[in-house]
């Protein structure tokens, strides 16, 4: 069945014929077929290493696998969901290599690591990783082969010291991290010696010719898409948000220099195009890029957009979209609570909600989602209130549009001004009360599992005493329960739950990313997290007074 997948694939670049004595290297996506090819990060990466003659690389997934070679010099893995880590050590196990970084030998592949989940927090997965890639792969990836061909025949040590020097490439074994007990925070972190950088930069490329799709594949999760990646990051910078401070700044892909031409290339093979970014309508050309696409010749082009800030879903978008075979549009509001916005720094007024989804009904779109949040720090009940109050008016203005509130907790996140805060503990009582309020009122209440959301906060605040709790979680099962028994049984190895998950850290604490750069400095996320207090006590004194 392998070889049959592979065959369906249309490729939008030429692999290079690997010389003679090429590095044999196997990039994995610790997940099915399916939705690794539908993952950008993936298809770049993996196309960037084919085109290399020195490189025979060989594609590996939990379900198919193209031809692994005997001996595997480099093994890289692409990690876009925290959970994959279950299918990292599996497939680390079922290629006879040893599933922790330490007892690997000289004829064991170098592992290395890259993607959102990794760069964010490596801390966690760092035991299982050799090599971990931070920030975007452009610049990053040539040069970690190249510097890893200049020690290829040296000894695993020697090669891991020559790989530290380059920008971006981080080596957890030659960090040693201290704690104040084995049960307590982090001391410190402190390469093993003078010649490692004591702090790793996470990469940030700097051209304006982004992604696009080097396969498309009625296989992929959505058929036969073509992806085209229009910014990267986004300006908004809400205090909670990964998507913008991991990756800013904020940068737009050149319309006439690499958007069209992507398109036309795809438009070649496929007539399913996907518009990707964390903020896609706010390229600064949006407008011309839609009316490129509105050209008659692309009449029966079917347009998936990843994200719309809400205040730019205009008529013409919502008739754009509708003509293209979508039905419905997802904008994230929060919270329906004006404070909490101001919190958040989410710079979005009422009735700007309410026009999207006058805008998005008059389109001729079915359907409106709006993406909501309970337990961001600040938030009161009667913020929920709010909510409620917020979903019936919109229901209002838009009489026979569908509306959905999908809604989270708040999970803290590494690099951003709320990482020192924890979940809130109301959070699931709060998920219970707005759909006991909207359900009745005919609003398609979608919660996301507050179980969950404890397990990303304990991977997004891990510091890399988790490898061993994730280790053995693995063998109890997936759910928190699972998580919770794990954390028994290493009783005094490690904090408790609620030290990563609930705490809210002191400002004072030795973070476990300290040793990592991301776009901004702690002074800056400080000062930006101050702002945030600031709002939250003058709201509080307001209902005081
Ligand atoms: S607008 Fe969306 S993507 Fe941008 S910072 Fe806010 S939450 Fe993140």
């Amino acid at each position: 069945m392998s070889s049959s997948l592979f065959a369906l694939e249309y490729l939008l670049f030429t692999p290079a014929t690997p010389k003679n004595d090429a590095i044999p290297l196997i990039f994995a996506f610790p997940n099915e077929y399916t939705v690794g090819i539908t993952s950008l990060g993936y298809q770049i990466v993996w196309s960037t290493l084919t085109m290399r003659d020195d490189l025979e690389v060989s594609r590996l997934f939990t379900d198919i696998r193209e031809t692994l070679p005997r001996q595997a010099e480099i093994l890289g893995f692409s990690v876009s969901w925290e959970l994959d880590y279950v299918n990292i050590l599996n497939l680390l196990e079922s290629l006879n290599i040893p599933i922790r970084a330490h007892q690997r030998q000289h004829n064991h592949p170098i592992v290395f690591g890259g993607g959102p989940v990794l760069t964010a927090n490596p801390e966690p997965f760092a035991e299982f990783f050799d090599v971990i890639l931070l920030g975007d792969g452009e610049n990053l990836l040539g040069n970690f082969i190249d510097a890893y061909k200049e020690v290829r025949n040296a000894d695993r040590k020697t090669q891991l010291i020559a790989l530290a020097q380059v920008p971006g490439i981080y080596i957890p074994s030659l960090y040693q991290v201290e704690y104040h007990s084995s049960d307590g925070a982090i001391k410190s972190i402190q390469p093993i010696s003078s010649t490692i950088p004591a702090v790793v930069q996470k990469q940030t490329y700097r051209g304006n010719t982004l992604s696009a799709s080097t396969v498309v594949t009625e296989k992929a999760a959505w058929e036969n898409i073509f992806m085209v990646e229009v910014v990267r990051s986004c300006p908004e910078m809400c205090r909670f948000c990964l998507a913008s401070y991991l990756t800013l700044p904020f940068r737009t892909a050149s319309l006439e220099g690499s958007l069209i031409p992507a398109i036309e290339r795809g438009l070649q093979v496929t007539n399913r195009l996907g518009l990707l970014g964390a903020s896609v309508t706010q390229h600064p050309e949006f407008h011309e890029l839609l009316d490129y696409i509105n050209q008659p010749k692309y009449d029966d082009v079917r347009l998936s957009i990843a994200s719309v800030r809400t205040n730019t879903v205009t008529l013409e978008l919502a008739q754009t979209l509708a003509k293209r075979d979508t039905k419905s549009l997802t904008i994230a509001v929060e919270s329906g609570s004006e404070k909490v916005r101001r919190i958040i720094n989410k710079k979005l007024e009422q009735e700007d909600i309410i026009q999207a989804a006058i805008n998005a009904k008059s389109g001729g779109l079915s359907g409106l989602k709006l993406y909501g949040m309970v337990g961001i720090p600040g938030e009161e009940e009667s913020d929920l209130d709010a909510t409620v109050a917020m979903m019936k008016v919109i229901k209002k203005a838009a009489p026979g549009l569908r509306l959905t509130l999908g809604c989270s907790s708040f999970v803290p996140k590494a690099h951003t001004p709320f990482q020192w805060y924890g979940v809130n503990k109301q959070a699931e009582k709060r998920l219970q009360f707005l759909q006991k309020q909207l359900k009745p009122q005919g609003i398609d209440f979608r919660p996301e599992s507050y179980n969950w959301s404890i397990i990303q906060a304990l991977i997004s605040r891990g510091d890399r005493r988790i490898s061993k709790l994730l280790e053995l979680t693995r063998s109890f099962g997936d759910s928190l329960g699972s998580y919770k028994r794990a954390f028994k049984e290493l009783k005094g190895q490690l904090p408790d739950l609620n030290f990563y998950v609930y705490d809210q850290w002191s400002d004072e604490q030795i973070l476990p990313w300290h040793h990592l750069q991301a776009a901004l400095p702690q002074s800056t996320l400080l000062k930006h997290l101050g702002e945030a207090q600031s709002l939250m006590k003058s709201s509080s004194e307001l209902i005081l007074n």
